[in-house]
């Protein structure tokens, strides 16, 4: 099975009605004059779940029977989220596993989208084993992540509503962990316009899909806390569809540092006066660290979500020093 064009028409017409359609593409005057070409936002932050995940998970519900047992799968973050909000749309019993580490926040985020949270073990790994029974043993449904051809098309529908939004689109940047948003908008946008330039981008601080691809095939890849924390996690050894569609659709892969992030995630909001999570600043901060070499316009960054954790996010805007695991990440004030 591959994709094609019309998987991503029809995840369109399937997900109406669950996720957000034509959000927003508003101009960042800022960055524009900054950059000398016409930089565009692509708002995702107004999904109902704070993210563009939504997509892929309302398309990957779409298509499963009305009587199945339930849906189920190991996420804590946008994805988790994304599959609570899309079985309840559809009125199907969502079950997500996750282990005694995770902080009771995000527990709670996910029961009040309706989802009931099982909490086992004290690893991701544990948790994972309690969704793999729930598949082979009650017949659940497991929507994953990225590596899954209806969630890749559904976030491909991002690729057709930019076009549309902006037929003149040069340039388009995609934040990138596991590729599923990246595969899948990369593919719509150069099938509908093969001159666009994509690039993909990711922190520097455990950058699994560029790892893979220097490599040529998935290698493992050390996680590090960064304050692009959606974009942490490897694109797993037996890699099916977004190894390939990265490899095939991607112009490069920028990589961006955490100070590149912080400064990314100011510049948003006292400029755009956006709240956004790190994962949503990379295209920013690619453009601002200067890496992105011979840029031409108008181009676009996809603001993917905006679940960030608020005490983070002040400390951020306050220009305070932020915590990464045994390291400290020092503050500066914000400057345009
Ligand atoms: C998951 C996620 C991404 C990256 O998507 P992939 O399909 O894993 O590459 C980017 N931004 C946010 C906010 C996310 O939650």
């Amino acid at each position: 099975m591959t994709l094609a064009l019309a998987d991503i028409i029809a995840a369109r017409r399937a997900i109406a009605g669950i996720a957000s359609l034509n959000t927003p593409l508003i101009p960042s005057p800022h960055l524009s004059e900054k950059m000398g070409i016409g930089i565009h936002l692509k708002l995702e932050i107004g999904q109902a779940t704070g993210a563009f995940k939504l997509r892929g998970a309302a398309n990957a519900a779409e298509s499963l029977p009305e009587d199945a047992p339930g849906v189920t799968c190991c996420s804590t973050g946008n994805h988790g989220r994304a599959v609570a909000y899309a079985a309840r749309a559809r009125g199907l019993r969502a079950v997500i596993c996750m282990s005694e580490l995770v902080p009771r926040a995000k527990v709670r985020g996910i029961e009040a989208l309706g989802a009931e949270a099982r909490i086992v073990g004290r690893s991701q790994d544990e948790a994972q084993v309690e969704a793999t029974r729930l598949v082979e043993e009650e017949g659940f449904a497991q929507i994953p992540p990225f590596d899954a051809l209806p969630v890749i098309a559904g976030q491909g529908t991002i690729g057709i509503e930019l076009i549309e939004q902006c037929p003149e689109l040069a340039t388009v940047l995609i934040p990138l962990s596991g590729g599923g948003l990246a595969g899948g908008v990369a593919f719509a946008l150069k099938n509908i316009k093969p001159t666009i330039r994509v690039i993909g981008v990711s922190m520097e601080r455990g950058a699994a899909m560029h790892a893979a691809l220097a490599a040529g095939r998935p290698v493992p890849v050390e996680e590090m806390p960064s304050l692009a924390d959606s974009l942490g996690g490897g694109i797993g050894i037996a890699n099916a569809h977004t190894f390939a569609l990265c490899r095939d659709y991607l112009d490069e892969i920028v990589l961006v540092s955490e100070s590149d992030i912080y400064r990314a995630m100011q510049m948003h909001y006292f400029e755009d006066r956006i709240v956004c999570e790190g994962a949503s600043a990379v295209g920013a901060a690619a453009l601002l660290s200067g890496k992105v070499r011979g840029l031409d316009g108008p181009a676009a960054t996809l603001i993917t979500g905006r679940n960030v954790d608020m005490s983070v996010f002040t400390d951020i805007i306050n220009g305070r020093d932020v915590a990464l695991g045994d390291t400290t990440l020092e503050g500066q004030a914000y400057a345009a």
